[in-house]
């Protein structure tokens, strides 16, 4: 056994040469891709140029919000890409100033008409923002969309332990996955037990840290031994945990290497040596505390 271990544990579609997407199967059956494409800060009329990099780079599944302002853009570029619509999975997200029944129901609707699709993969409330007090009534109009079919499987972000237990007692569908911010310098341990307790996905917001945590000699090490980058380490770790990723860039090679991460795996040591990197150091407000 070498220093940080190797060996394949996807499959490879030997007819095409290429590395099958492993998939996270819901709560609900629906399966979603487990390295999804993050498109924060990707404009409008950039979106269909650097999406449309994606799909070439093997990427399926595209998470956007309401409030990225991209929507349209997202929408464009599937068209462009000419993929069929089931072959894409598409996640939006409901913005805080859109909380409450009625008003989700109106912010899903504009979504869909700057998306151009006739359903949604995911959709979910973007943050709880707990002195607002909606979240409940917003998730009311998610379990709403859900029955009529109009969205393939409803979830949430930032939610903390507290906030799930509320949707747990006071309604019926339980969210499909929490996406969180999860890196090696915040590892939400107390959220990820919860969720993992409850049969609810991680999904990791700023996965890389946005390059926070490249120069760290640990990752550098592991990065070299494996001929690939600290960004492709970090990815991987995530993967081997089980944790769906949506990495962003803007930049085609990197796009690329983010999800060049099927063809090696981290053995106990690496792993470990990452998961030590873990700070307490936060790329984005604080959920209990984050309100507009
Ligand atoms: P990220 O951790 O994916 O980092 C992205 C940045 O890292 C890039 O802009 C680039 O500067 C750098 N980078 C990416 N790949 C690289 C590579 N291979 N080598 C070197 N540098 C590289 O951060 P993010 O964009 O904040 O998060 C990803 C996605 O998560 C977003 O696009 C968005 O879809 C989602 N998100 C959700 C929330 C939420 O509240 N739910 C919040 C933030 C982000």
């Amino acid at each position: 056994m070498h220093k940080f271990g190797h060996h394949d544990d996807y499959e490879h579609d030997k007819v095409q040469g290429k590395w099958i997407m492993p998939e996270v199967k819901l709560n609900n059956k629906v399966k979603i891709p487990q390295i999804g494409f993050g498109v924060y800060k990707i404009d409008d009329h950039e979106a269909s140029k650097v999406i449309g990099w994606a799909f070439e780079a093997g990427y399926r599944s595209i998470d956007t919000a309401s409030v990225y302002g991209n929507e349209k853009g997202v929408g464009q570029a599937i068209v462009d890409s000419g993929l069929k619509r089931e072959e894409v999975f598409v996640t939006s997200k409901l913005w805080n100033d859109d909380q409450g029944y009625d008003e989700a129901l109106r912010a899903f609707d504009s979504s869909m008409d700057k998306l151009g699709l006739d359903y949604l993969d995911l959709y979910l409330i973007h943050w709880p923002n707990p002195d607002q007090q909606k979240y409940v009534d917003s998730w009311k109009a998610l379990e709403k969309l859900y029955s009529d079919g109009r969205v393939r499987a409803i979830g949430v972000s930032n939610f903390l332990p507290q906030n799930l237990d509320v949707l747990a007692n006071e309604c019926d569908v339980k969210p499909v996955l929490n996406q969180i911010e999860y890196h090696p310098a915040l590892q939400q341990v107390e959220i990820a037990h919860y969720c993992f307790e409850n049969d609810i996905a991680i999904e990791a917001w700023s996965p890389l840290a946005r390059g926070e945590v490249f120069n760290s000699p640990v990752l550098a090490e592991i990065a070299e031994w494996h001929d690939k980058t600290p960004a492709q380490v970090i990815l991987r770790w995530h993967l081997q945990q089980g944790r769906i990723i949506i990495p962003k860039s803007s930049n085609k090679q990197r796009i690329a290497e983010n999800i060049d991460i099927l063809d090696f795996e981290l053995n106990l040591d690496a792993m470990e040596n990452i998961t030590a990197l873990e700070a307490g150091q936060r790329i984005g407000p604080d959920p209990a505390a984050y309100q507009r």
